[in-house]
């Protein structure tokens, strides 16, 4: 059961503690440990997905939820106006770590493209 052995299935059920930012019926934000940037908030499904890659048309609704969670954190944290990153990263060239699906909302900062 990936509730067991999942780390971000752990930080939605309590079991792993975590800095939330928001939460809703299908959704959960929380800071990231190693922010890269002022803001750095990870936006997961309570439901585990493992990445991007498996996402199907039955997702549709639920990929909604999470993009406008994004919307309410920028606003909250201040970075809906100076910008921000939104990025899901995808196996091992991306540096994908955490096999459950999770948006990077970074902000707070200028920053580069391409990234490196
Ligand atoms: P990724 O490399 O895209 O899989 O992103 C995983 C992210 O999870 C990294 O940016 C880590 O810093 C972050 N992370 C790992 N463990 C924790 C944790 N316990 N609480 C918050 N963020 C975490």
């Amino acid at each position: 059961m990936p509730e067991d052995t999942c780390l971000f299935c752990k930080i939605v059920s309590g079991k792993v503690p975590s800095d939330k930012v928001f939460i809703n019926d299908r959704v959960y934000a929380f800071r990231d440990v190693n922010p890269v940037a002022p803001v750095h908030v990870l936006v997961v499904p309570k439901e585990h997905i493992e990445n991007a890659d498996v996402i199907t048309l039955s997702d549709a609704e639920l990929l909604t939820d999470m993009f406008i969670a994004v919307q309410e954190i920028a606003r909250k944290e201040g970075i809906n106006e100076t910008g921000y990153r939104l990025v899901f990263n995808v196996g091992n060239d991306a540096l994908n770590s955490v096999p459950h699906l999770h948006l990077h909302v970074v902000g707070g900062r200028s920053m580069g493209w391409p990234p490196g």
